[in-house]
């Protein structure tokens, strides 16, 4: 039998040795670069993500009801660079392997992620707060920050508590 039929042989029995995307999912690698999630529980409304943004596809506004801050991310205008990631002090953005970025046109301004980073009341006058997160806080006040609820206080009463402990960091 010639290679050439012994090939044609081999395949019919084997079958397809490509995946049948997209009719079946493709795997990818675990640290592909895709689609961005963010987790508005421990972001802090800084807005580095914002600042260091390379495709401007991160946008930071108060919401209209004033009860925090809304986090948007167009997948469209996103170039997968990995900044916002690298530089946000919380661990809050994160870029997934989901490579799912295609779309339609008329879509290209609700392709995007939308989540409200939450005000809470300070815990100590109660006036609206962005909380930081434990992670922020013990990276700044060491293990037992989040202990004093130093991450429920707004500025002025953190500070009041740092200076009634002695410590004075912000
Ligand atoms: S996601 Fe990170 S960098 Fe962006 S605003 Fe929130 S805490 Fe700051
Ligand atoms: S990966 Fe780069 S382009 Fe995409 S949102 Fe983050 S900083 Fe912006």
């Amino acid at each position: 039998m010639s290679t050439f039929l012994k090939v044609i042989l081999r395949n019919v029995i084997k079958g397809p040795s490509t995946i049948k995307y997209p009719f079946a999912d493709s795997p990818a690698p675990e640290k592909l670069r895709g689609k961005i999630q963010h987790n508005p529980e421990a972001c802090v409304a800084c807005r580095m993500c914002e600042y260091v943004c390379a495709g401007g596809a991160i946008r930071l506004q108060e919401s209209d009801d004033k009860k925090g801050v809304n986090f948007v991310v167009w997948h469209n205008s996103c170039t997968f660079c990995g900044l916002c990631e690298f530089y946000c002090p919380t661990k809050a953005i994160h870029l997934t392997n989901d490579y799912h970025t295609a779309h339609l046109q008329e879509d290209k301004y609700s392709f995007c992620e939308k989540t409200l980073v939450r005000k809470q009341r300070c815990s100590c006058c109660g006036e609206p707060i962005i909380p930081l997160s434990p992670t922020l806080v013990e990276k700044v006040y060491g293990k037992d920050g989040d202990e004093k609820g130093l991450s429920r206080m707004c500025r002025k009463c953190r500070r009041k508590a740092l200076w009634k402990d002695g410590v004075f960091k912000l």
